[in-house]
């Protein structure tokens, strides 16, 4: 049968087989929960209210919101009813949250009514916004005008509203990834990709995500939809546990305990910091899954939650443009019997595809063999590979013939692990958020003493990366490191800022006169581990 693949039969599906299972959220005033029934009621209620404000199939929706009820109910009550749920990520520098606002056009937005001060510099810029619901109870800061109580907007929603037929082909979601340089870039999903995607989650060679399953996503909602997670989770019928706003190590840790928490996703620097948490205060767990990914996940920090822990670590690599899950680590049968260091090497892989999508490594256009020694840049395709950036030029570098090139270097293994050595992309990730480092220096040598400057990511305990300059001063000039500082201040957010800023004679260049930032990254190292 030719069914479309729509995300409100993931929805339908959930409330026909699991409406007693439980959604729990963690809010500004405490927990919040309740059980799908009631999630599914309230969510149609939301779709209904965006259709009394004239949102149509197609609009776009931005959600500017903590990982929450509110935003659980955002995730089906948008795509479900056809339009576009536009997750917008509240850490970006406001001049770029106004771009892809902007860019988007996305004609409401539902805003937790505490990070509306983000919002609110730049609300005069935003073209296309003409309704502005609001969660959580009354601010002093609310905006006045266009601007609802969410609350009161959806009790008069009705709760029965029915979904549309769409095209499976039509786009549920969008989200913007940063670039080496500029303004963010567009990724625009399909009901189908996420359907599929969705159902990859489900795989025992993946995450194995089922029903018996309480999921709590750390990664951000805003984050390439928590990597799919609560679409599957709902879908699965699994419990769901949300962590509220800015969830710190301890919190993460007592709702793990609390809750009986089976699945947890978040970057390397959420499992160091609920790491040491857990050191601290040894707490029985019922985690089966310490799902780790956005940035490569140290072999240490495996072994201390599969040896020291006892809790099974899963890497996965992806990107906002995959979807994100596109490689999961997990042993092969005859690894079962390997030494447990064989098997950390395994598991500290990027893993393999996951099934559905083809993968092949070029350099200078050329396709190398998977001898797990030559390194080229991954290229991917699949049916939740995105096809091009929305409305946006610079498309034509990174999908050329078919393919995404991805900008991650690899090898790839005869047994098909693939293993990252290096990024072709000059940008920084720091506890799992992008810095350009190519925005950083033209910002630096834009002050008229700095003659040049680099910008690269060296390791970092806490964060995985953090960026470093390097400014060349011109003849007989001064400046104060401070001074620096304040002048990035004025157009980056705050954790965007360098950790330090160290003044060289020369950068070391390539035999082109190009900067060899790698020869920087080598000798400092060690600068901030
Ligand atoms: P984003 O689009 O923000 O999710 O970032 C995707 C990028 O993060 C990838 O292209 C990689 O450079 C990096 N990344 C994600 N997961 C991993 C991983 N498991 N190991 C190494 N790098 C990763």
């Amino acid at each position: 049968m030719k069914t479309p693949l729509l995300l409100r039969h993931l929805f339908d599906y959930a409330m026909t087989y699991f409406p007693n299972q439980e959604i729990v959220s963690r809010t500004h005033h405490g927990m919040h929960r309740y059980t799908y029934e009631e999630y599914g009621a309230r969510t149609r209620q939301l779709s209904s209210a965006l259709a009394k404000l004239g949102v149509e199939v197609g609009d776009r929706v931005g959600t500017f919101l903590w990982n929450d009820q509110y935003h659980m109910e955002a995730y089906f009550g948008v795509p479900a009813m056809g339009a576009v749920l536009h997750t917008i990520n509240i850490r970006l520098p406001a001049d770029q949250i106004a771009y892809i606002i902007n860019h988007a056009g996305d004609r409401v937005l539902i805003v937790d009514r505490t990070l509306w001060p983000l919002l609110a510099p730049v609300r005069e810029q935003l073209t296309s916004v003409e309704a502005i619901l609001l969660t959580g109870p009354p601010q002093s800061t609310d905006p006045v005008s266009n601007a609802y109580d969410y609350e009161t907007l959806i009790a008069e929603g009705d709760p029965h509203f029915a979904y549309p037929d769409l095209d499976e082909n039509a786009p549920m979601g969008m989200c913007y990834t940063s670039a080496t340089t500029g303004n963010p870039k567009g990724v625009v999903y399909s009901h189908r990709g996420i359907y599929l995607h969705s159902l990859t989650l489900g795989l025992a060679n993946t995450l194995a995500l089922s029903m018996q399953d309480a999921t709590l996503p750390v990664v951000p909602m805003f984050h390439v939809n928590a990597w799919g997670l609560p679409f599957a989770a709902l879908w699965f019928g699994c419990k769901i546990v949300l962590p509220g706003p800015a969830p710190q190590p301890k919190t993460l840790l007592d709702l793990m305990a609390e809750e009986g928490v089976t699945l947890a996703a978040g970057v390397p620097t959420v499992w160091m910091g609920l790491a040491k948490e857990l050191e601290a205060q040894p707490t029985p767990l019922k985690l089966r899954a310490a799902v780790c990914g956005g940035s490569a996940a140290p072999e240490a920090l495996i072994r201390t939650y599969e040896e020291r822990f006892h809790i099974p670590f899963i890497h996965a690599y992806g990107m906002t443009e995959t979807s994100p899950i596109a490689s999961v680590a997990r042993l092969k049968s005859h690894h079962q019997s390997l030494p447990a260091s064989e098997q950390l090497s395994v598991k500290s892989s990027q893993g393999l595809l996951v099934p559905g999508l083809t993968i092949r490594l070029e350099r200078d256009g050329q396709d190398l063999p998977w001898d797990g020694e030559q390194a080229g840049e991954m290229c991917i395709q699949g049916p939740w590979i995105a096809d091009e950036y929305y409305r946006d030029e610079r498309s034509a570098a990174t999908f050329i013939d078919g393919w995404l090139h991805t900008g991650d270097v690899a090898a790839i293994d005869k047994e098909g692990y693939i293993h990252i050595v290096d990024r072709t992309k000059d940008v920084i990730k720091s506890g799992g958020e992008w810095i350009s480092s190519v925005d950083l220096e033209n910002a630096l040598m834009a002050h008229p003493a700095v003659f040049e400057a680099a910008v690269v990511g060296v390791p970092h305990p806490k964060w995985d990366e953090r960026p470093l300059a390097f400014v060349v001063l011109k003849d007989g000039a001064t400046v104060d490191k401070s001074e620096l500082v304040t002048l990035l201040a004025t157009r980056f957010a705050k954790w965007q800022l360098p950790d330090d800023i160290l003044f060289i004679d020369e950068v070391p260049k390539t035999s082109v006169g190009k900067f060899l930032k790698r020869a920087l990254r080598e000798q400092y190292r060690n600068y901030l581990a």
